[in-house]
């Protein structure tokens, strides 16, 4: 679905990625995983659009994507992401704020929209909360609605950005049993987190980011029982 090849990126000078190489298989989900610092944000925000990169490129879809690629618009509408702050529009209801891509930028019809939005919210256990506000909503509710609006686009790929680290621990459970059921439904994912059990579970591939290169890439059980760098022995021990 998503080939990445030789992609280097710097932030004026500051070289940040280099030499990126990887694969996402459909339905298959891509754990991830690095130091502060190492690029893991960047390179996901390469990944839709969000920044521009230097050389390499992006194959997407049927869509190979160069430096200084301009029309990203309709590849982003199969290209779902979540980021650790959840930024619902506050003075509408969650429907609303679901509803929001589907109708004004997909110009879907308002009743089959609906219905898809309601079908989401009873799958992450917020059916009731339809014509609440975001402000009435904890932040794990409201990651999960931040994650039903990715969904409702129906995208063919979801990135996630740590979703789960600015919530209260007892709030982490419920939105990764939302992306382990996503998985399960074949969603194709590509994941940062910093929860090593569940990065375990999920993991069918882990990319392991350091200053900028994928210094690791191996299949989900091989990475936590036998990496094959020092590096990722290291950052699993200082992870446990
Ligand atoms: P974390 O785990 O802390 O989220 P990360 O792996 O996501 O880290 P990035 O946010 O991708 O790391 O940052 C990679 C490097 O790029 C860092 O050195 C950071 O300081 C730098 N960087 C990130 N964004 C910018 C920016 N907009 N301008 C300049 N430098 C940036
Ligand atoms: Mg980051």
């Amino acid at each position: 679905l998503l080939t990445v090849s030789h992609l280097n990126k710097s932030y004026g000078k500051k070289p940040v990625l280099h030499d990126i190489n990887l694969e996402v298989e459909k339905a298959s989900v891509t754990v991830l995983l690095g130091p502060s610092g190492s690029g893991k944000s960047t390179l996901i925000r390469c990944l839709n659009g969000l920044e521009d990169f230097q050389s390499g490129q992006i194959d997407f879809m049927d869509q190979t994507i160069k430096p200084g690629f301009k029309k990203w618009q309709p590849i982003r509408q199969h290209i779902g992401m979540v980021f650790q702050s959840y930024d619902l529009f506050p003075n509408r209801t969650v429907l609303d704020n679901i509803l929001l891509g589907p109708l004004k930028v997909q110009k879907r019809d308002k009743h089959e929209a609906t219905e898809q939005a309601m079908q989401l919210l009873k799958e992450v256990q917020l059916a009731d909360y339809a014509n609440v506000y975001p402000r009435q909503l904890s932040g794990g509710q409201k990651q999960r609605i931040a994650i039903v609006r990715a969904l409702a686009l129906k995208p063919e790929f979801m990135l996630f950005d740590e979703v789960t680290a600015s919530l209260d621990p007892e709030m982490v459970r419920g939105v990764l049993e939302v992306m382990l059921q996503l998985a399960h439904q074949k969603m194709t994912m590509l994941v940062v987190t910093h929860e090593m059990n569940f990065a375990q579970q999920i993991a069918d591939q882990v990319l392991f980011l350091e200053a900028g290169k994928i210094v690791e890439a191996s299949s989900g059980q091989t990475f936590f029982t036998q990496p094959k760098t020092e590096r990722a022995q290291e950052f699993l021990n200082s992870m446990a």
